[in-house]
């Protein structure tokens, strides 16, 4: 008998079919086994990985998805120089232990029966991503509700570098009254202060360097907020940026909530969002103020 046969076997199983997934989760589900669920575009990072090790803490089974959504996306080229690294992906699910991965089609998840359910995101869809990727939001909904109902988990798992995503998402449960708690991690950043994100790949490493000043105006725009108000913050934030190599999309200074934009007062928990571009690449990033 060779050593090997001792060794535990890393594995996670993978899925290109719903119905597949479904019999192995039916037959992992008795005695109310919990599911955690983490839904993905791929281009997996330390990032995605601790979204992934909560839920392997909180859940009995453990189940990602790995889909490039292309109704999410209001730009062609966004969509097709979408970085994908499937292997390398898979490889470190299991290292996470995560139990069982879905990576369909596009024909497995729209499918000509589904139908997403009218909903009005209100504000959400009006400012920020919303106002700067027209259907961007509609986009994802219809994802997340779709695998919400292919998985059915008990939990999600989100980040919250995608601040407005996570908003977005508990309005959708609320409206549609499902059964899934979501939960919202924080968000990864590489030693230099950069948030991990699947297009960093794309990224030159000078532009890789320039990049770093997003989360510099973000930590700047932190000090400011607690000795100015949202408008003079946002005016002195702005001049900062504008010492760095990058192309501002949007600097917002909003509520928790609402995301309405916060001129006079501060309120608990306010966020500073941004969005900017290094080179070609589309970054965003948010932080927690007060
Ligand atoms: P994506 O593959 O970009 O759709 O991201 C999948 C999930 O991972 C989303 O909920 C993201 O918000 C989350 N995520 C992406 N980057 C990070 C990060 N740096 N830290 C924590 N979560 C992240």
């Amino acid at each position: 008998m060779s050593v090997c046969q001792f060794k535990k076997q890393i594995q996670v199983q993978v899925f290109r079919k719903v119905s597949e997934l479904q019999n192995f989760l039916q037959a992992q589900i008795q005695d109310s086994r919990s599911i955690g669920f983490i839904p993905t575009m791929g281009a997996l990072h330390a990032g995605h990985g601790s979204l992934v090790s909560k839920a392997r803490m909180e859940n009995d089974i453990v189940v990602a998805s790995i889909f490039v959504n292309p109704t999410q996306f209001n730009n062609p080229s966004d969509l097709e120089k979408y970085p994908r690294t499937i292997e390398k992906d898979v490889q470190l699910l299991a290292k996470l232990n995560c139990d069982a991965v879905l990576i369909p089609d596009v024909e497995q998840i729209y499918t000509k029966n589904f139908v997403m359910p009218p909903i009005d995101l209100g504000n959400l869809d009006q400012v920020m991503e919303g106002a700067f990727r027209p259907g961007h939001f509609m986009g994802v909904v219809s994802v997340v509700y779709r695998f919400f109902q292919i998985v059915d988990p008990d939990r999600a798992y989100f980040g919250l570098k995608d601040y407005q995503q996570v908003a977005v998402i508990r309005l959708m449960v609320q409206k549609l009254h499902l059964r899934q708690i979501i939960v919202a991690c924080p968000t990864l950043r590489e030693e230099s202060g950069l948030a991990m994100s699947s297009r960093n790949a794309r990224l030159t490493s000078s532009e890789k360097q320039d990049a770093v000043h997003i989360s510099q105006t973000l930590f700047y725009a932190a000090e400011q907020s607690k000795i100015h108000s949202p408008v003079e913050t946002k005016a002195l934030t702005l001049a900062f940026f504008e010492k760095g190599n990058l192309r501002l999309e949007y600097l917002e200074f909003v509520h928790p909530v609402t995301l309405e934009p916060l001129r006079d007062k501060w309120v608990p928990e306010s966020i500073a969002c941004i969005v900017a571009y290094a080179g070609e690449v589309r970054l965003i990033d948010n932080i927690q103020l007060n």
